[in-house]
Order: structure tokens, then sequence, then C-alpha cells
């Protein structure tokens, strides 16, 4: 199996190319036609396996075959030109969840190589970096957002600057480095109080072990548990 086979949109097959990289790691063979699939996906991946790619490549390639559909808010070009400033509310179609700010921006530089000369914009947001100048980038407007789960309940809430009502793909990285007790807490407020319409989002689990916290999680928001590979 190769990229070639996988049935991507062309910019995507471009991109995977432009990357380097010729043929999947076997999380990725996993995943491509699992979350084409539309399943949940639980997967047990180490760090090197390519799980970023995994999830990025078919989350954004479903993306761009809709892209016209799901066009979220955009600022005025005209307006944008002259310098006028045309903020819009950041509402991402996928979230990203990571629990470091070393992971993120590892997660931020592949999703940059995936979403080039694509409608798809990324976007990272994490505690302990610039307040001002994440709220600005997330205002130019953000499709793909990836985030610690803290500074993301801090954007949240704020109505003006992120809204969470349009997300269709929920991902969960290094899901067992999420370690602190409030993680639980965190992942409810995130749940209950983005606006996120259950019904519509598919949930992506990613983690080196799989420790409780995990399995709760799983067992607690993914309808169908396709991927398990250690
Ligand atoms: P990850 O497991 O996501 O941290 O990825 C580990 C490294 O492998 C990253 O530097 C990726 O850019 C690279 N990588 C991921 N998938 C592939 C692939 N199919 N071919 C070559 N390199 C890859």
């Amino acid at each position: 199996a190769n990229f070639e086979d996988a049935g991507l949109h062309p910019a995507m097959l471009n991109n995977v190319k432009l990357a380097g990289y010729e043929t999947p790691t076997p999380i990725q063979r996993y995943c491509l036609p699992a979350i084409k699939m539309c399943y949940d996906v639980v997967a047990v991946a180490q760090t090197g396996s390519g799980k970023t790619a995994a999830y990025l490549i078919p989350i954004l390639n479903a993306l761009m075959g809709k892209a016209k559909k799901l066009a979220a808010p955009r600022p005025n070009p005209a307006a944008f030109r002259e310098g006028i400033d045309q903020a819009v509310r950041a509402e991402p179609l996928v979230v990203i969840v990571c629990p470091s700010r070393e992971l993120a921006v590892q997660v931020f530089s592949e999703a940059r190589k995936f979403c080039y000369r694509t409608m798809l914009r990324p976007c990272v947001i994490y505690g302990g970096g610039p307040v001002m100048e994440q709220r600005a980038q997330l205002q130019k407007g953000c499709d793909v957002l990836i985030a610690s789960p803290g500074r993301l309940i801090d954007f949240m809430n704020n109505p003006h600057v992120l809204s969470l009502r349009r997300v269709r793909y929920m991902v969960v990285d290094e899901a067992d480095e999420m370690l602190h007790d409030d993680w639980k807490q965190d992942w409810d407020t995130i749940m209950s109080g983005g606006e996120i319409e259950e019904g519509n989002v598919r949930y992506m689990l990613f983690s080196a072990t799989f420790p409780k916290n995990c399995r709760d999680l799983a067992k607690n928001h993914l309808a169908e548990t396709h991927v398990r590979l250690r």
C-alpha cells in the first residue's frame, strides 16, 4: 500500500510528497481507511510511529473534499488589504488537544505541511505562550486548532474569539500524558462548554500506553473503537 492508492485529494497527495513521505507507516495504513469510514479511533502508538500524520492526513483530506461546504468565516480580503481590522471568530473544524507545548508545536508544524495551498488554516495555542498574539492568530480565522487544554478553555470562555460549534473531529494526542487530576474536569469543560454538537463529532485518541483514564475517555466518548495497534 502507498499514498497514491489511498484515494487522497490531489492537494493532499502533493503535500504528502512535499513532506518526503513515500510509504505509509503501519499506523497510517490502519488509520487512513478507518478515519475515512468515519470510525472513531483509539490507537496505541509511540512517538516516532508516524502517529501525527496518521490522524492529520485522513482528517484534513476529508475536509479538503468539503472545503466549500464547510467554509468558515473569513476576514473581508479588501478590508484586510487596507489594514482595517476585520477580526473573525475562530470556528475550527478540528481540535487537537495536546498535553504539552512541545507536542502542540510539533503537531502544528506537521499540520502546516498538509494544509499548504488548501483552504485550511492551522493555528496553535498553548499555556505560557503570548495570549494577545495567539488571540490575533485565532481571529484571522482557524480551521484546525492545536491546543493545550488549559489555554483552549481560556479562549473558549471568550465567545468573540473561539467557538467549537463547528467541530467535526476531536483528537486527543498523547492521552496518557494528560495525567494531572484536573484533566477529567478540563475534558468535561471542553465537551460541555464549547457548544460541541456530539452527534457531528468523530473522536480520535492516541496514546503510548492505555491506562485507566484513557480507557474511561474512550468508553465514554467513542462510538466505534476500531484501531488498536501495539
Ligand atoms: P510522529 O510519530 O508523528 O511523532 O512522527 C515521527 C516522524 O516521522 C516525524 O518527523 C514525521 O515527519 C515522520 N513521518 C511520519 N510519517 C512518515 C512517513 N510515512 N514517511 C516518512 N516519515 C514519516
